[in-house]
């Protein structure tokens, strides 16, 4: 099953793609991850993606393809994935298409988690994320057994520095410009599914798996 998660920033692609990769099998491919893990451990690449990513903008196609082709090789792949945060431009969708089906592959689906604006600055604000394995709470909505320690490895538990106000502003800004277009893209493709993402963690992936089978 390859799967392709939309949404704004701040949906719930991340928590819902992580229980689905968990239900189904297949390894959750987080872009952002990714590229956090590269700033963490200080390598080129991630010097190069933190520049636009703390500013709240995307970075570059080029780095981004790169960084993805090179995640697909990998073995945990062949039964397939389920990409959250990837693609977020045309041109990322436009080079998918073109890499699956140069293999005579095609996603399954495109999942749209719908979550308006107004909603997305107050997920933003009570976000929590482990320093040590990208496990992801809210304060209110989502909140670790005990505050500021991670549920899956007891890491410490921190504030992304793009979720401050202001940058999620420019985030969803970027996100109505250059990723909304995919939903009109992946409809036209007929593999589009929408999901309510207001409804509670476990409401959004109830709705998901009756989409999945
Ligand atoms: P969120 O889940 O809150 O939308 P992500 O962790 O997916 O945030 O992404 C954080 C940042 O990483 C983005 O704001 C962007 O700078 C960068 N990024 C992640 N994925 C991509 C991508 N596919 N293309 C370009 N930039 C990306
Ligand atoms: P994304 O990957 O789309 O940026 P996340 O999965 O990281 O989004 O979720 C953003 C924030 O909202 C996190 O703090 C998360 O715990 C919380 N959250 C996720 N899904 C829901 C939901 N259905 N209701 C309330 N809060 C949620
Ligand atoms: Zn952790």
């Amino acid at each position: 099953m390859k799967l392709v998660m939309l949404g704004a920033p701040g949906a719930g692609k991340g928590t819902q793609a992580k229980m689905i990769a968990a239900k189904y099998g297949i390894p959750h491919i987080s872009t952002g991850d990714i590229f956090r893990a590269n700033i963490k451990n200080g390598t080129e690449l991630g010097e190069k993606a933190k520049q636009y990513m703390d500013q709240g903008l995307l970075v570059p196609d080029e780095l981004t393809l790169a960084l993805i082709m090179n995640r697909f090789a990998q073995d945990d792949c062949a039964n397939g994935y389920v990409l959250d945060g990837f693609p977020r431009t045309i041109a990322q969708a436009e080079a998918l298409t073109a890499s699956l089906k140069e293999q005579g592959d095609a996603l399954d689906y495109a999942i749209d988690v719908d979550v308006p604006d107004e909603n997305i600055v107050e997920r933003m604000g009570g976000r929590r994320a482990c320093v040590n394995c990208g496990g992801t709470y809210h304060v209110l909505f989502n909140p670790p057994q005990k505050s500021g320690i991670c549920d899956l490895c007891g890491g410490e538990l921190s504030i992304r520095k793009d979720d401050l106000p202001e940058t999620v502003k420019k985030r969803l800004t970027v996100y109505h410009e250059q990723t909304q277009p995919l939903i009109d893209y992946y409809n036209a493709e007929g593999i589009l599914k929408t999901v309510d993402g207001t409804v509670d963690v476990n409401e959004v992936f109830a709705a998901i798996t009756e989409i999945l089978g």
